[in-house]
């Protein structure tokens, strides 16, 4: 049994994973604070992100830019100008959604009808059944498939001429009722900025508007020219950064999955122009491959090819996850085209180019963006490892099936009774492996129970230390998933922890 949204945002409360933000003031809208467990974990995704993009390529550094950057820059981006969201009202319920959301949430509406085909023909056909031959040639599945791309391209469409007329237009022939009313009384779509601004400076002197920056991307555009020349790089080549992102979303709900304060894991890949379609399939492949090697089910995942390209692209893709509320995006890929380098050669003066001693030629490489959120990446891992299991004996558990190398605890140190020198071999114990693994060491309440607060929190191993270890340096090894037990000796024990769970 997984878990829905609501069991898992509990979870990761009583836990210590999630908290609301200022939770003593009753939370603040769309942020949050991570705990003990979860700042560990998070830490952990980050460092897993970090070796696969930054260790493991000769050709990938990294880099960490301010939040605040010179107002200039997004301006230059498109932000100022662009950065935008349709938000629509409901005239009766005064609620306030993003339009082109309830757009999609229609569309996903459809593409339940068509898994619900798929499902019912998979029973039918049995082990003859051929899903791939099957959508593409039953009638019903085929029409709702030209529909729901006749409504993207539609919405595409009016999004990108700016037509907020049409989006209406559309809400309205769809007959797209306010979820929480079911009314269809709706105001005209108008465009909302989504950047936070602040002012540097005090007033005094006259202080300049400055934005919170809503994308790491444009800390790693400006620095192009610094890291190329610095590092010594050549296309192509990377930089990679992780960091804080801010954006004043309409509809914060769904948990860490929108949230007004968020970290973004991002990479700017710097090509040839004319290499960029390679690469940009390189990137996929290289991303989906990184999360499916965490072991969190491959029918989890699947891309999404976007027909309608933001106005730097030319070609774009998410990696979607099966979330609780259905399959959504997850990590983005760009080809970007030379937008960025371009836009800010022009705005700032300085050309940002590169050199080709082969060609003897100057070019505004081309860009490929990966970008994922740190938070969704968090949300997915809880959404997969969160399990209700019924246990042979009757009793149940609710277990974090977390991949052992993100875990944030790896090993908890358990002593069978907290007297007899048990706890003293512990605390020998725990020495030999305190700089190799996160641990916890829990010496209350009956073992059961100690096994259960780790199965909660995703511990893949925990260390049983009895009477027989004073006597010969063993140890019963208990396995998260499995609750199989084996007893090994505390070299083995190390060793096994190392096999298990290093990155
Ligand atoms: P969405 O369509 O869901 O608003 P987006 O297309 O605007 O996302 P990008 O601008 O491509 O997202 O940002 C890259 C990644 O940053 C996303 O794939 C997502 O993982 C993450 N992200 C974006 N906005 C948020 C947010 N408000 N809260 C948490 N993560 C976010």
């Amino acid at each position: 049994e997984g878990g829905s949204l609501k069991n898992i945002v509990s979870h990761c409360k009583e836990y210590g994973f999630i908290y609301p933000s200022s939770d003593i003031y009753d939370g603040l809208a769309a942020t949050y604070d991570y705990g003990p467990n979860g700042s560990e974990l998070k830490n952990n995704i980050k460092e897993y992100w970090w070796q696969a993009m930054v260790r493991m390529h000769e050709n990938i550094v990294g880099i960490d830019a301010a939040i605040f950057m010179h107002p200039t820059t997004w301006k230059a981006s498109g932000h100022v100008d662009a950065f935008n969201d349709p938000l629509i009202d409901n005239k009766d319920s005064k609620k306030r959604y993003r339009a082109d959301v309830l757009v999609e949430e229609y569309i996903a509406k459809i593409e339940g009808k068509i898994a619900k085909e798929v499902t019912k023909a998979a029973k039918r056909f049995g082990d003859s059944f051929d899903e791939a031959q099957f959508v593409s040639t039953n009638p019903r599945v085929v029409g709702y498939k030209e529909k729901i791309e006749s409504i993207e391209n539609r919405l595409g469409t009016a999004l990108g001429s700016g037509d907020l007329a049409d989006v209406k237009a559309l809400i309205e022939e769809l007959e797209i009722a306010d979820p929480v009313s079911g009314s269809k009384n709706w105001t005209d779509v108008r465009q909302f900025n989504l950047m936070f601004s602040t002012e540097m400076g005090s007033l005094a002197d006259g202080a300049d508007k400055i934005y919170l920056r809503p994308e790491t991307a444009q800390g790693i555009f400006v620095n192009y020219l610094n890291v190329q020349k610095t590092a010594r790089m050549k296309p192509p080549f990377g930089i990679a950064q992780i960091g804080k992102a801010f954006r004043n979303e309409i509809i914060a709900r769904q948990f860490i999955f929108r949230m007004r304060e968020f970290e973004q894991m991002e990479m700017q890949f710097f090509v040839k122009p004319g290499d960029e379609m390679k690469w940009y399939e390189h990137w996929k492949q290289k991303r989906i491959n990184w999360h499916k090697a965490l072991g969190m089910k491959e029918e989890n995942y699947r891309f999404h090819d976007h027909i309608n390209l933001a106005h730097y692209a030319n070609a774009a893709a998410d990696i979607e996850f099966n979330f609780p509320m259905g399959f959504k995006e997850l990590e983005g890929i760009h080809s970007r085209t030379d937008f960025d380098l371009k836009a800010h050669e022009e705005h700032s003066g300085k050309k940002l180019q590169f050199f080709d001693q082969n060609t003897n030629e100057s070019y505004v490489p081309y860009v490929i963006e990966t970008s994922i959120g740190l938070d969704r990446m968090f949300l997915a891992i809880m959404s997969a490892a969160y399990t209700e299991e019924k246990l042979d004996d009757g009793s149940e558990r609710t277990v974090l099936k977390i991949p052992p190398a993100l875990a944030p605890n790896k090993v908890a140190i358990l002593p069978l009774v907290n007297k007899d020198g048990l706890p003293e071999k512990a605390e020998e114990i725990l020495n030999e492996i305190r700089f190799d693994f996160s641990f916890q060491y829990d010496a209350k309440d009956a073992i059961g129970r100690r096994y259960r607060r780790q199965d909660a929190i995703g511990t893949p191993y925990c260390v049983t230390i009895d009477h027989q270890t004073l006597e010969d340096n063993t140890v019963t090894i208990r396995e998260r998933d499995s609750m199989s037990q084996e007893r090994v000796s505390v070299p083995e024990l190390i060793q096994k922890l190392h096999d298990k769970v290093d990155m």
